[in-house]
């Protein structure tokens, strides 16, 4: 069974794109009454109409989360216009440390995805509070970011984005580092296939597009992290051994340490089965050192008791 906690615009996306894939049963989990059973109940018409063979249920209870294999946090609050993720680092912290002890009581062998922003930060108090093995506790946000560079290299390209192969590094936020010269058409790099203007105007594009989305109609992005998150979830739920960007604990790679950070790994059955680094150079070394080193001032303002 797959747990989502979190039943707001993100959880709900996510269990949506989920059940189309048909990957296993969903339990959804919120704090406001009624809502979750109502969402369940919503998604579950939903799938009697387009065949699915899944049940979803809603509960407030996290004791039904028993079990469960995955669970994916989507819990906490969301940026409002002019809010910037950092500015949610204390409210969701509290939160997560809170989820985590329910996930310890409740699914210890699962595998823990997370999206609540400040993404790197609330993933570095999951891991501390849950004391899971770092193979476990995955933040989502890369495949976001990762997508939004194919898609915005894509128009200028006239090419699908499924067949770019995009590299974003570092911070999920406005701190992240786009790697256009490891970002490839067919191993051709859009360093090469685009002028420095065009790169400099994706590169922008995917930076500001969470925001941009908040501007345009009010709040932030649910479609893009449901279907991330889907994806992701697929890679475990299949075993597929694939590749994406994800936020992990580091412990050296890259030559960073007790951080989280944005980094492409390899999915399947276990959780993280490996972290490939990247020949980045000294220029590309420099633009995620400052990128961490925007992560670390994070971690840094944490409360010590959820360090
Ligand atoms: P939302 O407000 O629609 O939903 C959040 C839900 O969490 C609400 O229903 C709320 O009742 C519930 N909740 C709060 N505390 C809870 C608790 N202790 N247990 C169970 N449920 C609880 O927000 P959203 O748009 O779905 O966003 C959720 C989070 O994901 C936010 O922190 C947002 O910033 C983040 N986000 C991350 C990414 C990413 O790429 N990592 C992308 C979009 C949004």
């Amino acid at each position: 069974m797959i747990t989502i906690i979190g039943a707001g615009k993100v959880g709900t996306s996510a269990a949506a794109f989920m059940m189309v894939k048909e990957l296993d049963d969903i339990l959804l989990i919120d704090i406001i009454p009624n809502k979750p059973q109502g969402e369940a109940l919503d998604l579950s018409h939903a799938a009697s109409i387009l065949g699915k063979s899944i049940t979803i249920t809603g509960s407030n209870d996290y004791k039904d989360m028993a079990g469960s294999d995955i669970v994916v946090v989507t819990a906490g609050f969301p940026r409002k216009p002019g809010m910037t993720r950092e500015q949610l680092l204390g409210k969701n912290a509290g939160i997560i440390a809170d989820i985590a002890e329910k996930i310890k009581e409740y699914a210890p062998n699962s595998i823990v995805l997370l999206t609540t922003n400040p993404l790197d930060a609330m993933t570095y108090v999951m891991y501390k509070k849950l004391g899971f093995p770092r193979e476990r506790v995955i933040g989502f946000s890369g495949v976001l970011d990762a997508g939004r560079l194919a898609y915005y290299a894509s128009r200028k390209l006239k090419i699908s984005p499924a067949s770019i192969v995009p590299i974003v590094l570092g911070m999920h936020g406005q701190a992240m580092f786009p790697v256009p010269r490891l970002s490839t058409v067919m191993g051709a790099p859009l360093t090469s296939l685009l002028s420095p203007e065009e790169i400099e105007e994706i590169r922008k594009e995917t930076v500001a597009a969470g925001k941009t989305i908040t501007e345009l109609r009010g709040y932030s992005s649910n479609y893009g992290p449901g279907a991330g998150l889907a994806v992701m979830v697929e890679a475990i739920k299949k075993n597929q051994h694939k590749a994406f960007i994800a936020s992990a604990y580091l412990k050296g790679e890259y030559g960073f340490s007790d951080i989280v950070l944005e980094v492409p790994l390899v999915l399947g059955a276990s959780g993280i089965e490996r972290i490939i680094e990247l020949p980045l150079n000294e220029e590309e070394k420099k633009g995620l050192a400052e990128s961490a080193e925007a992560v670390k001032k994070l971690i840094d303002a944490l409360p010590p008791e959820y360090k």
